[in-house]
């Protein structure tokens, strides 16, 4: 019997293309397994993802892909309090599927493991009974890996949610993170996804691995923290992989096999000039806020790229559909695209950002923080401006401007608002001051580091290997 990794990503497009990526990337180097992957349809909307399996599907038959059952979700979506109790609901629900996909995919294979990832966590309990070792797939850096494995510690010290802590939270291997910088949905302990993020804390040490995309050239505090076992002080800390950065393929077509537009105009731009501007999967400005930043970039001066979305509607029941196109001309201020027409382009809803930053005419981007954002930008030597808007990308922030200075920090007001005067000065300080000479050095070198961590012999390449090694061992549950 063939030796399979079943791989069972979170709902979403983001969540499939970093599965799919470790798919590949075990397959680069031992194309023995297959690889199996379990797919789960919410029942709101997460992204279309039939497109990119078809491709998967035809370009990488040893990846294989099992469609789960459709569940329904007993919730009032219009009145259910955020995106992540539904998707930790959607996927604790999902386990019967699991098991009798996992058993079913056992007649036919040696399943050597079970990876899952953030919602996921459920899903052990499967591989518990099933006997089945199963590694979390980390999908960002170490220093949030070492603030999810410490933040059980810090709940136990402390009665107060940490929207009303007002202090700086000391975790092993990071610099003091402001509490309210914590991702959204940990900040008020009477949350209902707070208790998902609590229960993905404690249950992270009970995999048999947490494989982690970064490396460790790129985060050494926070790895070492974690491997001197600072994070988890009560209990033994689970071997971590950091196999990263994985990146997505750099898809340079528009789907239907042309050039997309935004490339050919950066191929008439000079070398390192245009700032890019994008927001990740799930970003989103209202008007004024979108105007604000027309302005902004309008006073820099700066050759820009940017990608703009429709504003988040206020009709709840419309909260989980994919936002409609933009209407740029009613969106941003008057004239805009017509004045900045000669140093400006201005993307709806989605641009290649892979090709994006690797072009060489782009020489700066803000970001919301993402991590795979982050990795790209790293990979493609860019420097970036810091932006966060969701999940874990305030901490990213504090760490990526404080620790690692490789980014900038867009600093906005206390409701996260940023007003046009800085949206001016920070672009311009990106690619004009001194300081943004620096963090553009300091991005250079890091691509290098990433490198020499994935090339043969490499600390990422080290580690996948032993990883695989246990794997093709089968190590005994
Ligand atoms: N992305 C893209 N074009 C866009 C927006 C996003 O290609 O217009 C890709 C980006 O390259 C990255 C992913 O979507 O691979 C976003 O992941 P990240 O972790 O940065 O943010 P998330 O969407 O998970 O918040």
């Amino acid at each position: 019997m063939e030796d399979a990794v079943v791989l069972y990503p979170s709902p979403g497009i983001g969540h499939l293309i970093s599965m799919v990526e470790l798919g590949r990337l075990i397959l680069k180097h031992d194309p023995s397994f297959s690889i199996k992957i379990l797919i789960t349809t919410p029942p709101y909307n997460a992204g279309s993802t039939a497109p990119y399996i078809n491709r998967i599907s035809t370009t990488t038959p040893s990846i294989t892909f099992h469609h789960l059952p459709i569940i329904s979700l007993p919730l009032d979506f219009s009145n259910s309090p955020n995106p992540e109790t539904l998707a930790f609901e959607l996927l604790r629900l999902n386990n019967p599927n699991v098991h009798q996909a996992l058993q079913t995919i056992s007649l036919s294979s040696n399943v050597r493991a079970l990876v899952i990832d953030f919602f996921c966590t459920a899903a052990l309990d499967v591989a518990t009974t099933l006997h089945i070792p199963s590694y979390y797939f980390f999908t960002s850096g170490a220093l949030s890996l070492a603030a999810f494995l410490y933040f059980p510690t810090i709940h136990h010290n402390t009665t107060k949610s940490f929207k009303d802590l007002n202090t700086h939270l000391e975790f092993p291997g990071l610099p003091p993170i402001p509490a309210s910088d914590m991702p959204k949905p940990m900040l008020d302990r009477t949350d209902k996804a707070y208790e998902g993020f609590y229960s993905y804390s404690t249950a992270l040490p009970k995999a048999k691995g947490i494989i982690v995309n970064s490396f460790e050239s790129l985060e050494p505090r926070a790895i070492k923290a974690v491997s001197d076992g600072l994070c988890i002080p009560d209990a033994p800390t689970p071997p971590v992989y950091y196999i990263g950065p994985l990146i997505a393929a750099d898809d340079r077509t528009d789907g239907i096999g042309g050039r997309p537009e935004c490339l050919t105009w950066l191929d008439s731009q000079p070398s390192g000039s245009v700032v890019f501007l994008c927001f990740g999967s799930l970003g989103l400005f209202s008007v004024e806020q979108l105007r604000e930043i027309a302005v902004g970039l309008e006073n820099s001066e700066q050759r820009f790229l940017w990608v703009v979305r429709s504003p988040p509607t206020k009709d709840k029941s419309k909260r989980f559909l994919a936002p409609p196109e933009p209407d740029l001309e009613a969106l941003l201020p008057d004239g805009f695209l017509e004045r900045t027409r000669n140093r400006g382009l201005v993307v709806k809803t989605w641009a290649p950002q892979v090709a994006v930053l690797n072009h060489e005419s782009v020489g700066g981007f803000v970001t919301h923080c993402g991590w795979n954002s982050v990795l790209e930008a790293i990979c493609a030597g860019v420097p970036m401006v810091a932006w966060p808007l969701y999940a874990e990308q305030r901490l990213n922030r504090v760490v990526l401007v404080e620790e690692m200075k490789l980014t900038l920090s867009m600093d906005e007001s206390e409701e996260g608002f940023v007003s046009w005067d800085v949206v001016e000065k920070r672009v311009r300080g990106l690619m004009e001051s001194k300081e943004g000479e620096m963090v553009r050095e300091r991005v250079i070198a890091m691509k290098d580091g990433a490198e020499a961590a994935m090339r043969e012999g490499g600390s990422s390449r080290i580690a996948l290997t032993k990883v695989l090694n246990i794997w093709k061992r089968g190590c005994n549950y």
